[in-house]
């Protein structure tokens, strides 16, 4: 039997630290891939087309979403935000790790169509200390950082089918917890199919 890589998918109201912690895991574990999604917001200073998104037109959108391209999709802070199926498939196909940043509705969706999965919601501090990140990032005009501090009192409390959540008060500590969390999810038996077998015979380490 292949084993299984873990599929993590993280949620968080937009500027709770999110994108920062997923850089430092994925730089910690390469064997994690990151689900690159399409959206049709415009790309924001230093973000690269394929590696942070794939930036789109509305109408490539629309058109992706009727090939039934997505996995799952959803309109979020007024853009289309998709998670193409193939880079899931292929992870699946391959046992690989794979952490797909969506929003609770792409979570949902995701929820009801794939098998295990790993759901972790995060948490920022306050809505005082998410408006400062907002504002401190610098990349949202402010009438977007005003529906994103809308929207993430919705988002949070839709947290409750994650199966974990984490607040990112101070990052060492956050990111402490993130990485307890992926070092436990290491240890499920679905990742080392036919360890008791190979330990009987003298070669666990195969
Ligand atoms: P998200 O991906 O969830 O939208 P980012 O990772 O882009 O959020 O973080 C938003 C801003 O907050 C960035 O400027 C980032 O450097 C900063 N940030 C992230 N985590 C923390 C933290 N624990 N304390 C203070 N600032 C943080
Ligand atoms: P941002 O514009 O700040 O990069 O992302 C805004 C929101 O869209 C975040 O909540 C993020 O998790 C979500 N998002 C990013 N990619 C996807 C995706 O492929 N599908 C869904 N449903 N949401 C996404």
């Amino acid at each position: 039997m292949k084993p299984e890589g873990i599929l993590l998918v993280i949620s968080a109201p937009s500027g709770a630290g999110k994108s920062t912690l997923i850089r430092t895991l994925c730089r910690d574990f390469p064997e994690f891939g990151f689900s690159v999604s399409y959206t049709t917001r415009e790309p924001r200073p230093g973000e690269v087309h394929g590696r942070d998104y794939f930036f789109v037109h509305r109408e490539q959108f629309v058109a992706l979403k009727e090939q039934n391209f997505f996995a799952e999709w959803a309109s979020v802070h007024g853009n289309f935000y998709g998670t193409p199926r193939d880079q899931i498939l292929e992870s699946i196909r391959q046992g690989k790790s794979l952490i797909m940043d969506v929003d609770v509705q792409g979570a949902r969706q995701l929820k009801d169509n794939l098998g295990r999965v790993v759901y972790l919601f995060i948490f920022p501090p306050s809505l005082e200390e998410l408006k400062k990140r907002l504002l401190q990032r610098g990349s949202d005009p402010p009438g977007v950082i005003e529906k994103r501090l809308h929207n993430a009192s919705l988002e949070m409390l839709e947290s409750d089918f994650f199966d974990y959540w984490l607040v990112n008060d101070q990052i060492p500590t956050a990111y402490a917890q993130l990485k307890a969390l992926v070092l436990a999810e290491m240890l499920r038996p679905a990742l080392h199919p036919g360890l008791p077998q190979r330990i009987a015979s003298g070669k666990w380490y195969v």
